[in-house]
């Protein structure tokens, strides 16, 4: 396809300015650059074009099945578009006074106050940009927490294995020292190595839940308590919770403080790099450190207040609000009652493939799974040749986004499938259907799979160059 630069002619234009009716203003020469910029120059329609043709060779959800496990790529609602574009929320300026946003503040609260029955905590700040972020935000409460209490010797975040890639990377972030713990067979947290791994220096550990392998932990209230004996706290990564609110609670089963991914489990579209938005609950012992400011309500009125020992601002104004208005509208037009449903269906849609596929496609865990499964592919790349890369090449012929590749580490040859509520049951059983016509093709013609993708523009770019020498200028 060629590049805009190459498309260009000099003089093309696609405005066509209205005559000058004031004096011309002449600027002063050293103001003004040597040589015209070098802008591709070409008309609307060949513009229009371009873009079209770049937008066809992408695939979003509106594309088709998107099972991209851990990223929750379901169906966002058109009214949550709707909302968001309204003209008193676009329009509104962050530096207005509280009695001019008032509509705007009220929002922010009503989604904090459904978050906090959501998550069963008692206090939601609606500042952090993503999850990452928030669990960066939630570990900073964690900190000053315990610099309030003179906890000096609490040091260390313990993180299961199978946790997102996110924990420690956050953990370190905020100053803290990671202890890994190691999984079992089943992907639960190894109980043993776990009671190791807890001393005087646990300032507190990161769950992710349900786990990198889609499995519910069993022994979720015996490690709070564990930590909380130790004078630690427990984190919630609840980048997830597609799979368990309305169900399960992170505040019932002992966690003191949590995030959740608004552009995951409440559906604003993401991919191609945000916006997102990552709120973060937390306990009454962690109220007080919450980035200001927050939201509180008195009568009617909606005013801003920073908690008493407030770890500060981290997010500017009141983080990506508009993103607070789609999750907002999506918890308002489910009910309580729907966004229970939600979760049942990501469950049974996860459950419904993975039986499906089970017995033919290795799975990491075996059995059952909660909203994704893992499949495990060493043994077919050890038989064939063909591996999980290969598979989601092939995948793309089919008009089927990949699932998560090479992801949680744990497994090798990993393909992490989450169909999430919002597919059909004809979707799922077409998404099934080809990953076994693709098995089959793996055993009698694995080149048919290890040359795919067959009919995309692009095929198997260098990766690691693509990322480490990424070409973003266009070379006159
Ligand atoms: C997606 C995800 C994150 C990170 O969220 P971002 O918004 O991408 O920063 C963290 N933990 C889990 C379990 C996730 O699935």
């Amino acid at each position: 396809m060629k590049l805009l630069f190459e498309r260009s002619v000099p003089g093309r234009r696609q405005n066509i300015m209205p005559s000058l009716k004031v004096e011309e203003y002449k600027f002063d020469k050293s103001l003004l650059r040597e040589a015209a910029p070098k802008l591709p120059e070409i008309s609307e329609v060949d513009l229009g074009r371009h873009y079209t043709e770049l937008a066809k060779q992408t695939h979003g959800v509106n594309d088709g099945f998107y099972p991209l496990g851990s990223c929750t790529m379901k169906y966002n609602p058109r009214i949550n578009e709707e909302m968001a574009g309204l003209n008193g929320f676009t329009a509104v300026h962050p530096l207005q006074g509280e009695e001019y946003s008032q509509g705007s503040m009220e929002v922010i609260w009503n989604a904090a106050e459904l978050l906090k029955e959501i998550t069963g905590m008692d206090e939601v700040t609606m500042q952090p940009a993503a999850g990452a972020h928030g669990e960066y935000t939630g570990l900073l409460l964690i900190r000053a927490y315990h610099k309030a209490k003179g906890n000096t010797e609490k040091t260390k975040i313990i993180i299961p294995d199978s946790a997102h890639g996110t924990n420690p990377a956050s953990a370190v972030m905020a100053g803290f020292t990671v202890v890994s713990v190691p999984s079992n067979e089943d992907g639960s947290v190894n109980m043993e190595a776990l009671k190791e791994a807890i001393g005087a220096d646990t300032a507190g550990l990161m769950l992710t839940n349900p786990n990198t392998l889609g499995l519910l932990d069993p022994n979720i209230l015996e490690i709070t308590s564990l930590i909380h004996e130790a004078g630690g706290l427990c984190y919630y990564d609840g980048a997830n919770l597609n799979a368990v609110m309305g169900h399960a609670r992170p505040g019932d089963m002992g966690f003191d403080c949590v995030h959740v991914n608004l552009h995951k489990t409440f559906s604003t579209p993401h991919g191609g790099g945000g916006p997102g938005s990552g709120p973060v609950g937390c306990k009454e012992e962690l109220k007080k450190f919450m980035p200001a400011p927050l939201v509180k309500k008195e009568g009617d009125l909606f005013t801003f207040f920073d908690p008493e020992e407030t770890v500060g601002r981290v997010r500017t104004f009141n983080g990506n609000f508009l993103v607070a208005v789609r999750a907002l509208t999506y918890i308002l037009t489910l009910g309580a009652e729907g966004i229970r449903e939600a979760s049942t269906g990501a469950v049974l849609n996860a459950n419904y493939m993975m039986h499906k596929l089970q017995g033919k496609y290795d799975m990491a865990v075996p059995g059952r799974c909660m909203h994704e499964f893992v499949m495990n592919l060493e043994e077919l790349k050890k038989e064939t040749g063909v591996s999980a890369m290969d598979v989601a090449k092939r995948l793309l012929d089919f008009g089927v986004h990949p699932p998560t590749m090479y992801f949680p580490l744990i497994v090798h040859e990993a393909l992490m499938v989450e169909p999430s509520e919002t597919e059909s049951r004809e979707t799922l059983d077409m998404g099934v259907e080809i990953l076994l016509q693709i098995l089959e093709e793996a055993k009698t013609n694995p080149g048919q799979v290890q040359q795919a993708p067959h009919n995309c523009a692009i095929g198997r770019p260098d990766e690691v160059k693509a990322a480490r020498e990424p070409k973003v200028r266009y070379q006159f």
